[in-house]
């Protein structure tokens, strides 16, 4: 019987390192996931997740690219579930679904509403908040390692830190194991984010979730979808760099390997890398080395 992420959070002697794919939407997409997840295996994560699309079918890649990847070797897999365009009956069929096929970790998120939408809506049934999802999964399947999301820099609907941390406590209190944040490119926003879970009560690890950094236009991408304060130094340097891709993918790396050994250093219970199907990040040299030393 495969360690659940909770058991190898609380027995491993060092931190852990971990890897989000996404299901593939195009056949470009898929070769590059493909590339992906044969490459990765070299860097032999401690898991892996699988993120959910929006849309009320995405359950259905989700649980495909878990499933191939558990094929390929990835001993523990973890599949993203999320409430966007689902029925409480739906969430009870795709997490059973998910359970049944083996998998003994889920990520538990409220979700983004689909595209072109401001506000999520729940179907009528439905859940409005990911920790309702969490009590619904823990009386499920009570043995069940559930993740959920936090959010260092605060998640941008809420009206303030406080707030959101009170709502981030609603999701460990109603049984997640522990808590995977989104990306930031600051580390004392982490730290202080640690520190104010812990001063409200939140006990469980707190995996720092972390963008190798590789150009201008990809953090610019990223900030699409999700809200987080680029340093002036970074975005200096990679301005001064950007018609130089390789020097810039310098700049960012070396920023990647500064947060993450200084993480490691701060007692992070681990790493969660943010690759986006690109492992060749992974595979520049300095940074596999760290990564290495930290695997041990
Ligand atoms: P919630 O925890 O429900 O929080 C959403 C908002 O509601 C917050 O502002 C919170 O403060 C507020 N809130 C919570 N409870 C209450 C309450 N009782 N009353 C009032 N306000 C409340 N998205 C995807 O679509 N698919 C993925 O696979 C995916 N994976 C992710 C993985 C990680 C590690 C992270 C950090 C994010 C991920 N996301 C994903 C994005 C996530 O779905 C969005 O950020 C979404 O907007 C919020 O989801 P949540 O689970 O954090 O929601």
């Amino acid at each position: 019987m495969l360690m659940t992420i909770a058991q190898k959070l609380s027995t491993a002697k060092r931190p852990l390192i971990s890897v989000e794919f996404f299901p593939p939407k195009t056949e470009k997409g898929e070769t590059g996931f493909a590339r992906a997840a044969q490459e990765l295996t070299e860097l032999n994560p401690d898991f892996v997740s699988v993120t959910c699309g929006a849309g009320g079918t995405a359950a259905g890649p989700t649980l495909a690219v878990s499933s191939q990847l558990h094929e390929q070797g990835y001993g523990n897999v973890m599949p993203h579930c999320t409430c966007v365009g689902a029925s409480r009956d739906a969430l009870a069929r795709t997490t059973d679904a998910l359970v049944e096929a083996g998998f003994g970790s889920i990520m538990a998120l409220r979700g983004d509403p689909p595209k072109g939408e401001r506000y999520f809506k729940p179907e009528p049934d439905g859940f409005h908040y990911a920790a309702e999802l969490v009590a619904f999964l823990r009386e499920r399947h009570p043995a069940l390692c559930i993740g959920v999301a936090g959010y260092p820099e605060k998640h941008p609907e809420a009206h303030n830190r406080d707030e959101d941390i009170r709502h981030l406590k609603e999701k460990v209190d109603a049984g997640a194991d522990f808590i995977t944040t989104q990306l930031f490119l600051h580390n004392h926003v982490y730290f202080d984010f640690v520190d104010r879970c812990r001063s409200a009560e939140i006990t469980v690890p707190i995996l720092p979730g972390l963008l190798p950094i590789t150009s201008l236009k990809q953090i610019k991408r990223m900030r699409a979808f999700c809200d987080f304060h680029v340093p002036s130094r970074l975005l200096h340097d990679l301005q001064a760099t950007e018609d130089n891709p390789e020097k810039a993918k310098r700049v960012g790396l070396y920023w990647t390997i500064e947060q993450l050994a200084e993480l490691v250093e701060g007692g992070a219970p681990g790493i969660h890398l943010y690759l986006l199907n690109h492992a060749e990040t992974v595979f520049y040299p300095e940074l596999f080395a760290c990564l290495s030393r930290v695997r041990g």
